[in-house]
């Protein structure tokens, strides 16, 4: 039989399995990732890329491809609003724009990208950077032991077994996951609440929707709760259903035994007409539930993406959840992988990555009983927290912040300025010229960012790195040719003198607010404990 040795396995290829495999390729690391499916996904599913997500793929330069490929197929910065029915126009609207008041905080804006159209690209730039993919390939098993995870693949063409040796692995295999089920971990949460389907069809909608900026239509019918979603030239679309019939006694399992002919009313009742000729291409049934592991990690297996957290897609939060956990844990196999950072550092995955996933799902939930489920008890929902909170002010609390904080478990990105836990603020520099936002600094390495007086904590900050084989970056404004325009340190929350250390997956893990000397030993502390080692 085939034995392969990989440093890190990947059990699934999707959204979340090759974001994983990308982010590990960016810090050197070499994952293959193995998928079930012949390629690449074929239904559009996850569309909304929120700002942090596309701050992600920016810095394995996807972002300007992404965007190109999304005004292609999307309106721009489309609204997100309620009807009884399409004919009938809105009765809600809950984001008229969806990159409103919020371009001030990220380089990036929210982007409309179907999952089919953006696996291509994570595939092709993970590929780029070193990474490696089977697909029709299934894994059947894990085991692990002290020292590594073995794996058995299938080739589903040839029937063909292949062992794989790795040092770890990543459960990116869905709400599903088997690896999850075998390894014993439960998922707690509200469970399912609805079986529902996402109807794909062929319709011309241009009559409907030519002088419309919609990206996501809930449909709120006496006889159907759902949410359609076009895609450019309205030649076609999709309808989830998720309840049916009257909306305080709903039908909850429109999924079992559904026919084409029902699908087929179901798209005419939720257009409002029966004049438009539809077509049904497709249907998908899945389960509505917003559920969390009660673990991620257990020995040297992760969980990530859907398998760790599922969410109903109101707020569209799942897939850029997923995407976050992979990017939170490939900096830090990267260190412990190499040697530079001791194991108890994977610990803080779970400890960072978990409450983020529960306060998604609980905001999901929270969204789907306003939007679309009323006959769901208020009295079960946390309470609505803006979406900004979510997508870009979630707080990490663990070891590996200096000092770990104490506060809220997340705050709106423009009050958050640089509190350690928090994501690096975004503010824009001046470089010969061109502009480049902070987040543009940071990389796979560590990097001190510094007021226009902090140079001394620059120079501490290279011999700290130096001593404990890091790798760091300092930029100081006002030095490398970089301008702030006096933005910096109000943004950061430091003095001219003072700095923050930004992880690589732009986080800030400590920062010198006051005035106090710079000091090696200092960072060399910091450094360790960021990386949860001793100095
Ligand atoms: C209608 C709809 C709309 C949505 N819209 C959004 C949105 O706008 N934004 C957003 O962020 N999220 C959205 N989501 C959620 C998003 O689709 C999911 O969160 C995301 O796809 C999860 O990705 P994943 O890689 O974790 O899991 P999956 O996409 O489920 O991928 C898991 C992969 O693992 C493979 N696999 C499983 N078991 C094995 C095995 N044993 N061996 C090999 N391979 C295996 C499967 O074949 C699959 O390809 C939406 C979901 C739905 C249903």
């Amino acid at each position: 039989m085939r034995e392969i040795e990989v440093p890190v396995l990947i059990c699934g290829g999707s959204l979340v399995g090759m974001s994983a495999a990308m982010f590990l390729a960016q810090h050197g690391i070499r994952a293959l990732s193995v998928e079930y499916h012949r390629g690449t996904a074929i239904h559009p599913r996850a569309a909304l890329a929120n700002q942090r997500t596309i701050e992600l793929f920016r810095t394995v330069g996807l972002e300007d491809l992404i965007c190109q490929r999304s005004a292609e197929q999307f309106v721009q910065n489309g609204g997100i609003v309620a009807v009884e029915t399409l004919r009938g126009g809105t009765t809600a609207e809950f984001i008229a724009d969806l990159n409103e008041g919020v371009r001030d905080v990220s380089p990036c804006e929210r982007v409309f990208l179907s999952q089919n159209a953006l696996e291509p690209l994570l595939k092709q730039r993970a590929v780029d950077l070193g990474a490696e993919f089977r697909f029709a390939t299934e894994v059947i098993s894990v085991t692990q032991d002290s020292s590594g995870v073995t794996a058995c693949l299938r080739d589903r063409d040839t029937g063909e077994e292949s062992i794989v040796h790795a040092k770890y692995a990543i459960a990116a295999d869905g709400a599903h996951s088997r690896i999850r089920q075998q390894l014993g971990m439960k998922m707690q949460g509200h469970q399912t609440f609805s079986h529902s389907v996402t109807i794909y069809f062929r319709a011309d909608l241009k009559p409907l929707l030519w002088d419309k900026t919609w990206a996501v239509v809930y449909v709120n019918h006496p006889q159907l709760r759902g949410f359609f979603r076009f895609e450019k030239p309205f030649e076609s679309g999709f309808l989830v259903v998720n309840t049916a019939g009257d909306a305080t006694h709903p039908v909850t399992d429109v999924s079992t035994g559904l026919t084409n002919e029902r699908a087929l009313q179901f798209i005419h009742t939720a257009l409002g007409t029966y004049a438009i000729p539809v077509t049904v291409e497709n249907i998908m049934h899945w389960n509505a539930r917003a559920d969390v592991a009660d673990k991620f990690r257990s020995g040297r297996v992760f969980l990530a993406g859907d398998s760790a957290h599922v969410m109903p897609p109101t707020g569209g939060f799942g897939g850029n959840t997923g995407v976050q956990d992979a990017h939170n844990l490939a900096w830090k196999l990267a260190l412990v992988l190499s040697g530079r950072a001791p194991e108890q550092l994977l610990d803080t995955y779970e400890v960072e990555r978990a409450p983020v996933a529960t306060f998604t799902v609980e905001q999901a939930y929270t969204r789907y009983v306003v939007r679309t489920a009323p006959d769901l008890k208020p009295a079960g929902m946390q309470p609505y927290v803006q979406d900004l909170n979510i997508e870009l002010g979630y707080v990490y609390r663990s070891p590996a912040i200096v000092p770990p904080p104490d506060g809220p478990s997340h705050m709106h990105p423009r009050e958050s300025h640089g509190l350690p836990g928090t994501r690096a603020p975004h503010v824009w520099l001046e470089r010969g010229g061109q502009r480049v936002s902070t987040l543009d600094l940071f990389g796979p390495h560590f990097t001190l960012v510094g007021g226009p007086a902090a140079q001394e904590w620059a120079h501490c900050a290279a011999a700290a790195a130096a001593q404990s084989k890091l790798a760091l970056n300092p930029f100081c404004v006002g030095t490398n040719g970089l301008d702030d325009h006096g933005n910096l340190t109000a943004a950061y929350g430091i003095e001219p003198a003072g700095c923050a250390i930004v992880r690589p997956d732009g986080f800030v893990g400590w920062r010198s607010s006051s005035n106090e000397p710079a000091s090696t030993r200092t960072l060399s502390t910091v450094l360790a404990q960021m990386t949860c080692g001793s100095a």
